[in-house]
């Protein structure tokens, strides 16, 4: 059996682990555009903050595995089974993975193609960026989400100042409500972070010899600026895919089995599309566990031992200097929808907890320096199964995970 995996980033690691696993003997090519070795991608802002050596964020492959870097996949015929590549080769497969994860999203303001303008998804975009840096010392960081917290955070790390900018009203607003964003917005510029809200850039100022200068806001305002990272989220990469047969809305379209809509043909990671357990519709949730969960199940099914994915959740836990923050689901519904909101605030101990139900589920939560329990709300809102207490007990400190679960009552 031939399996072809396109992508090598955990997605695709996982699948090669399972497959390797189940059928010892089988070929397994893994193509991959970048020319590093596997990596953990959620580690590069490490390399930017000077704190790890790019040896540590290395991922081994499993025995005979076939890995052709530094070439991309530019089509796939399924009815013929093959791949075509941007260097010409022609891989024919059995099995195909699609796992070619996710781009940053461009911006639309002008000159963004100035010397020192960044974005941070790969080990080399990292490499550029701290080859640039003892030439800089303010850095414009783009976007109030993961990327761009690490990107400010590990300029800072480097003793830069640092000016981020959030088109909406406040960080994480993909992920969090106001009040959780603005405990955020807060302590980040408690840590010397200068965070502007509601403005973008319009265009990126050059300083005569093709490096940025500075970016002109939306609202008119001019900042200096000799290094810049744009973190304004990411788009699958499913391009190379027009003309397949292979389904695409925002990621490719994937059953329970990870199967696309081609035959003997799955996709996993950043790149698929599958079911959100909150939400309750198709979603791309383009975090590090999903993408490692689903690659495995592809993995699995792609030789023929039966898995299953339940569908995926919102999720993360980040510390922001010293203030802990897990999200998990849908944390902002939207208004009039009927969803019911539950919420606690300790201004004094900057604490704040919310949580989002559903009917008699639990749906979403946001928990700001009180995340214990923060594994059991997860759970509740994976399980989708009715909250087997009173829904106030959830936002208590003294309730017993255990009491939260009818058959470890
Ligand atoms: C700075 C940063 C911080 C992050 N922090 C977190 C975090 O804290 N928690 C979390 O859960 N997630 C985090 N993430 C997201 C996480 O890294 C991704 O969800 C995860 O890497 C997705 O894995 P993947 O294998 O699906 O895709 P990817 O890791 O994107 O790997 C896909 C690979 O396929 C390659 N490729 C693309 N197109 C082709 C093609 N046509 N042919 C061949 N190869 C191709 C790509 O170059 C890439 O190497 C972070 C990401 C970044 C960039």
């Amino acid at each position: 059996m031939r399996h072809l995996i396109l992508g090598s980033g955990i997605a695709g690691l996982q699948a090669a682990r399972a497959i390797r696993s189940a059928q010892p003997e089988a070929a397994i090519t893994m193509l991959g555009r970048e020319p590093d070795p596997l990596y953990a991608r959620p580690m590069i802002s490490h390399l930017l903050e000077g704190s790890v050596q790019p040896s540590q964020l290395e991922l081994g492959l499993p025995p005979e595995v076939r890995l052709i870097s530094q070439d991309e996949a530019v089509a796939v015929d399924a009815a013929d089974k093959t791949v075509a590549t941007q260097q010409g080769r022609k891989l024919a497969y059995d099995r195909l993975l699609i796992a070619t994860g996710a781009d940053p999203r461009g911006i639309g303001a002008q000159n963004t193609d100035l010397e020192n303008i960044h974005f941070m998804r790969t080990k080399v975009q990292v490499r550029d960026m701290l080859e640039a840096l003892p030439g800089s010392r303010r850095a414009l960081v783009l976007g109030g989400g993961l990327v761009g917290f690490k990107a400010a955070y590990g300029f800072l790390r480097q003793g830069l100042e640092v000016t981020m900018l959030i088109r909406s009203e406040y960080p994480l607003s993909q992920q969090v409500d106001p009040i959780t964003g603005g405990l955020v917005r807060a302590k980040l510029q408690e840590n010397g972070l200068d965070v502007l809200v509601g403005r973008d850039v319009a265009r990126f100022e050059e300083d005569g010899s093709g490096r940025v200068r500075g970016a002109e806001l939306t609202d008119g305002t001019v900042l200096d600026c000799d290094v810049a990272v744009v973190g304004k989220g990411v788009l699958p990469v499913t391009g190379f895919l027009q003309g397949s047969g292979v389904d695409v809305d925002l990621g490719v379209l994937v059953d329970e089995e990870m199967r696309t809509s081609a035959r003997d043909v799955f996709a996993a990671g950043d790149v698929a599309e599958h079911f959100d357990l909150a939400r309750d519709e198709r979603w791309v949730n383009a975090i590090w566990p999903e993408a490692a969960d689903q690659g495995r199940i592809a993995g699995l099914n792609m030789t023929g031992v039966p898995a299953r994915y339940p569908g995926s959740l919102s999720r993360n836990t980040i510390r922001i200097f010293d203030l802990d923050l897990t999200t998990c689901g849908l944390v902002n519904p939207p208004a009039d929808s009927g969803y019911e909101i539950l919420r606690e605030e300790d201004p004094g101990r900057g604490t704040y907890r919310r949580l989002v139900f559903l009917g008699d589920r639990l749906v979403g939560a946001a928990c700001v320096n009180r995340i214990e329990h923060a594994g059991v709300l997860r759970s509740l809102i994976g399980s989708r199964t009715p909250v087997p207490c009173p829904r106030e007990d959830l936002l208590r400190e003294s309730v017993h995970p255990g009491g939260l679960f009818p058959f470890s009552r």
